[in-house]
């Protein structure tokens, strides 16, 4: 036993106290970690850690992100309600939900049909109108609903993937974890314009591979060239 000493778990005050000190400024962000229940997309198991800034297993050797990550991600993506996201990897739909509350409507993908399940069953209890799923390999991006303002992956691929290039808008912006080797992953972020593409790097990070087959996670041609 611990000798009688309480462990008690964060709370979703403290939780957002912590995204404020990791340097998270965006007001229309913290608003929604605050108002989105992290619990309810956290197997029973973990729960009770739901406010903890850790990233947690949701089965499938999976994890939900950590909530920084979750907040950074989308603080970089710059938001609105007019935009239209595609976001691959649903996961457990945390991610999602924050997506959804701040753009227009989400496609998301997912390859795992029971983590997608529970996902959309999350929605439903969130009565979320604008998010609309796909089960299969979103490495293809969604083609038929293309282009896209904004598309989030949340899964590491080898290299910033063409396929999904070629399906963001003119003036979009595509974020996406780079490196397949988990201590050397830079999560990328591309702004495409008339005149070309911008790549910046947001630093060092942490994600589950994008898992495709070889084609479609070949690299945009031409990128990094000046
Ligand atoms: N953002 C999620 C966490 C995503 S973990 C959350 O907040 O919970 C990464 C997810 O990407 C996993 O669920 C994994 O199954 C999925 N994934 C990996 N490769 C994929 C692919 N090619 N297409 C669709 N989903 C993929």
């Amino acid at each position: 036993m611990n000798g009688g000493i309480k462990i008690t778990s964060p709370t979703p005050e403290q939780l957002i106290g912590v995204l404020y000190a990791d340097g998270i400024s965006d007001i229309r962000v913290l608003d929604v970690m605050q108002r989105l229940s992290r619990a309810m997309f956290i197997p029973d198991a973990f729960r009770h850690r739901a406010y903890e800034n850790a990233a947690l297993p949701i089965g499938h050797h999976q994890t939900i992100s950590q909530p920084t990550v979750v907040a950074r991600m989308t603080e970089a993506l710059r938001l609105d309600d007019r935009i239209k996201v595609l976001e691959i990897g649903t996961g457990s739909g945390y991610q999602t939900s924050e997506l959804a509350m701040l753009c227009r409507r989400v496609y998301t993908v997912e390859r795992h049909k029971p983590l997608l399940t529970l996902a959309e069953e999350r929605f439903k209890a969130l009565a979320f109108t604008n998010i609309v799923t796909r089960l299969g390999d979103g490495s293809m991006g969604w083609r038929e609903q293309a282009p896209f303002g904004r598309i989030m992956v949340t899964a590491a691929a080898i290299d910033v993937p063409g396929v999904l290039l070629d399906q963001l808008d003119e003036g979009g912006i595509m974020l996406v974890p780079v490196g397949l080797d988990e201590r050397n992953q830079h999560l990328i972020r591309v702004v495409k314009s008339a005149s070309g593409i911008e790549t910046e790097d947001l630093g060092p990070t942490r994600f589950v591979p994008l898992i495709s087959s070889e084609e479609e996670v070949a690299p945009a041609r031409g990128l990094g060239q000046p």
